[in-house]
Formats: structure tokens, sequence, C-alpha cells
């Protein structure tokens, strides 16, 4: 029988995780889903973060990275290096169909308006993503609270009605001085951006590094008004997230009256 799953019914597995280590809660994710669980990664300090304690732990996890087309040379680099350092983890790379050349040559630079930008996005990062819909059910990612903004609240668990798929953020609850620590503390593979004054990274067209009295998403979107986020993350949609629906072999898994293993 298929299971569906709603916010409100994530806010039990939420409760039962909530402020867990981050490790718990992939090795959670990653015992109950198996090879159906992936970690999407834009090759930012969290995410690598997140591939390292992965690695570390022992899980044999796909790391999915969409590469625009219009990324740093330094993003790729990194991607090639996570690759490297952690050959348990299976790093894929996930391509728009066309190229950024093709792109302009139909629809002009559409990341230079608003209206633009979101479909710019939607081709080059979300379309990607969802070509692999029904290929996981859960998909981890390095939101956190500490980001704030619509990330303020981001949950451990939610729902991707458009992937059909749940999404998972170990570090939800991890504060800036954590992840500093862990990075510090371990021999995590790190963008070179981030030391050239990028706090986020995105595509060149629409990424610059910001000043110190700036804040960290400044440098996104920098010539649009009010774009802060490109999509790819159902948090920082503006839709509400309704249902998905997952196999039943996950039910006693997703149950919040399961002890949380330590
Ligand atoms: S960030 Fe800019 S270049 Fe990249 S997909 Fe979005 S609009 Fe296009």
């Amino acid at each position: 029988m298929p299971l569906p799953i709603t916010r409100a019914s994530l806010a039990g597995l939420n409760q039962r995780f909530f402020g867990a280590p981050p490790l718990e809660v992939l090795r959670f994710t990653a015992e109950t889903f198996g090879e159906r669980a992936a970690l999407l990664s834009s090759m930012q300090r969290a995410g690598c973060a997140l591939a390292h304690m992965a690695d570390r732990a022992g899980l044999a996890l796909d790391v999915l990275f969409v590469d625009t087309g219009v990324l740093h040379e330094e993003t790729r680099a990194t991607r090639d290096r996570l690759a490297a350092t952690h050959p348990r983890l299976r790093v894929l790379t996930l391509s728009p169909r066309q190229t950024m050349a093709e792109q302009l040559a139909e629809h002009g630079p559409l990341y230079l308006s608003k209206a633009g930008q979101e479909r710019c996005c939607e081709l080059r990062k979300s379309a990607p993503l969802l070509a692999t819909r029904g290929r996981y059910d859960a998909l981890i990612g390095a939101l956190r609270r500490s980001e704030g903004g619509r990330r303020g609240a981001v949950t451990t668990f939610d729902l991707d009605p458009e992937l059909g798929a749940l999404r998972v953020h170990p570090l939800a609850h991890t504060s800036d001085d954590e992840l500093d620590a862990y990075i510090a503390a371990h021999d995590v593979v790190i963008n070179p951006l981030h030391a050239m004054g990028f706090p986020t990274i995105g595509c060149f067209p629409c990424t610059t590094p910001v000043r110190p009295d700036e804040g960290a998403r400044a440098g996104r979107w920098r010539h649009l008004a009010d774009v802060t986020y490109c999509g790819l993350n159902p948090t920082d949609r503006e839709d509400e997230a309704s249902c998905i629906v997952l196999d039943e072999r996950y039910r006693d898994a997703l149950s919040p009256n399961q002890e949380v293993r330590q």
C-alpha cells in the first residue's frame, strides 16, 4: 500500500530528530533509504562538510551536482577534488538539456530580468534535478536555520512534491560556529571561492563576492531586486508543500515512535 506523507505527518519525525547530531540523521537516512537516498551538493562548504561526514561514517551515497554550464572553474575543480577525496561517494553531474550558448541563441540572456532569471534557473538548475524524479526517495541537502531568511525555520525532514521525495537537512540545527568547528577539525574539501569573498556560490553571471558589511547572500543576483534564491530547494520557494507518496516499506522507519539510535 502506498505511504502518503504530508508536512503534518512529518511533525513526529522532526520531533524525534530535533537537535540530533547531523551524523545521526545521515545514518538514519542512508539506512532507511539505501541506494534511493542521495546528497545534493553545489560544492559549497556546508555540502562538502556533509559529504565528509557521510564518507567518515562509511555511507556510500550518491552525490548529485547540478552543473549549469556557467559555474566558476573553481566549483568544478572542487567537485573533482571531492570525488577524488571520497571515492566511496559516487559524484554524479546533472546537466541542462541545452548549453548556455544554445539557450542564449534561443532565449537571449534570461538572467538579466527577474522573470527571465526564474526561467533560466528552472531550465539550468531545477530541470536537471527533476529529471532524476523516480530515482530517489530522499534527497539530503545542506540547508541550515542559521542561514536565516527562508531557511530560518527549515526542518530536518521536509517534502519535495515536485521530485516526489523527502528532503532531508541534517544540518538544520547546526550553527555557523559548529560548522566552522567541524571544518577546522577535519580535512574537508573547500571551494576556494569562499576565501575569495564568496560566502555563497552559484553561477558566475549571477554571483559576486560580498563586502564585509553585507549579508551572506548579497552577492547572489546582485543585478536584480528581490531575488535571493533560485528555487532549487522547496524551502526557498513560496509554494506550499502538499503531499508525497512513498513506498509502504518505509512506514515503520518513518514512524515517530521509533527510538533514535545513539
Ligand atoms: S543563477 Fe543565473 S545563470 Fe545560473 S541558472 Fe540562475 S539565472 Fe541562470
